[in-house]
């Protein structure tokens, strides 16, 4: 069977516009930075294709160094892409280099006519930008469902297929007989088209995760300080007890409330007001451990889990966010609010939550009226 390469080259072309339109679709309603990402590559995927139905034309000239840069930057976009599902920023000085060095290495090899042109740097570039994608899906944590175990295998399948195409590449050039039976263009159009179409299936289920993923974490903060929100602080700060409880480990709680603050919303507004509370949060997220819980507990009232951390300890971090807050550049035109704590321990025996916060919420009542602006140690238990 001889798969005539110009037809497989039309097919390739319009399978990735029918999945770009797909997935253009779908990314302007999911605003997915992986979906993005992927209708790049499709993109790529697409240009490429069309720039090498061009070799043999006088055009090749141009077209066929356009073609190596085209997919090698489309094998980078799914690098790129499977890098955003795990957070990490786009690689651009490699994405750079890559496409420069491609576009270097086919233009020094004689492209008017020799369709290769670059060939070796092209095939090194795929195999590599398909591993690293590989690797990254591969890697993503559980908040993801296991499909992307699978297209993380589709990738590496690919990936190891390229570096065949290389290694034969290098061994026999591209006018050997096992490279043209096995690693031609016409094979490694079918492949692709048929792992286009696959890895796109998957695609909706990751786009899917990476939107739930978002949504979950933005609404577990408060959004206008960015701590945790009551309910997600709780949740959190329940289990963290019991795994301390476990360990027979200590924790404090610290419950904090910022002075006379109706006296700063009715005297500088509302925008002012709203501004000391992002200051205060800003002031207890430097002065605490990745570890330590932040939430914001309602109003101007925020809470604090410190695991390990003794009650001298608690007392101390409640100093160091009063010195952070009066650190800040926030507060040029109205006074810093003066806080109120309360802090409570465990001890070693196992306490509920809701009991320390009670605790707490004594100590602080206490720090009120004895005229605000200090730390309240709560009374010792039973
Ligand atoms: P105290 O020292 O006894 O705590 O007095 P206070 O004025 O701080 O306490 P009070 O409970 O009387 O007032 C709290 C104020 O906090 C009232 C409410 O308008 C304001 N507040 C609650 N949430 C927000 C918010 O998100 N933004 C702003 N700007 N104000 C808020
Ligand atoms: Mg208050
Ligand atoms: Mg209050």
């Amino acid at each position: 069977m001889v798969l005539d390469i110009t037809t497989l080259r039309v097919a390739l072309g319009v399978v990735a516009l029918t999945l770009l339109l797909l997935f253009y679709a779908s990314f302007r309603r999911t605003r997915s930075s992986y979906n993005g990402w992927w209708c790049i590559a499709l993109l790529c995927f697409l240009a490429g294709n069309l720039a090498f139905l061009l070799n043999g034309t006088p055009h090749q000239v141009w077209a066929n160094p356009s073609g190596n840069v085209l997919l090698v930057a489309g094998a980078l976009s799914v690098w790129t892409g499977a890098r955003s599902l795990r957070m990490l920023p786009p690689p651009k000085w490699q994405f750079a280099t890559a496409c420069g060095v491609t576009a270097l290495a086919s233009v020094l090899e004689s492209p008017g006519y020799n369709t290769w042109s670059g060939g070796l740097v092209y095939l090194g570039f795929m195999t590599l930008g398909i591993a690293l994608a590989s690797r990254d899906l591969w890697r993503l944590d559980s908040s993801y469902s296991h499909v992307h175990k699978s297209m993380a295998l589709a990738a590496g399948f690919l990936a190891a297929y390229y570096f065949c195409r290389l290694a034969v590449y290098l061994v026999e050039g591209p006018t050997g007989p096992t490279f043209r039976m096995y690693f031609g263009p016409s094979i490694a159009s079918l492949v692709t088209l048929v792992l286009l179409v696959a890895v796109s299936f998957s695609m909706t289920a990751l786009s899917n995760d990476q939107l739930i993923n978002r949504l979950s974490e933005r609404a577990a903060r408060d959004n206008l300080t960015g701590l945790l929100n009551r309910g997600t602080f709780m949740d959190l700060a329940t289990q963290e007890l019991e795994r301390l409880h476990a360990s027979s480990s200590v924790a404090s709680l610290i419950l904090a409330d910022l002075d006379h603050f109706k006296a700063i919303n009715d005297e500088y507004g509302h925008a002012a007001g709203d501004a000391a509370l992002q200051a205060f949060a800003a002031a207890c997220n430097e002065s605490v451990r990745s570890t330590d819980l932040v939430g914001r507990y309602g109003g101007e009232e925020f809470i604090l889990l410190l695991p390990g951390a003794s009650q001298e300890r608690a007392e101390s971090i409640a100093a160091d966010i009063n010195r952070a807050l009066a650190a800040r550049k926030d507060f040029e035109d109205i006074h810093i609010p003066t806080v109120s704590y309360g802090v409570t321990s465990t001890g070693f025996d196992a306490v509920d939550l809701t009991a320390m916060i009670a605790a707490a919420d004594a100590a602080l009542y206490e720090a009120k009226s004895l005229g605000r602006n200090r730390v309240v140690r709560a009374a010792p238990r039973g």
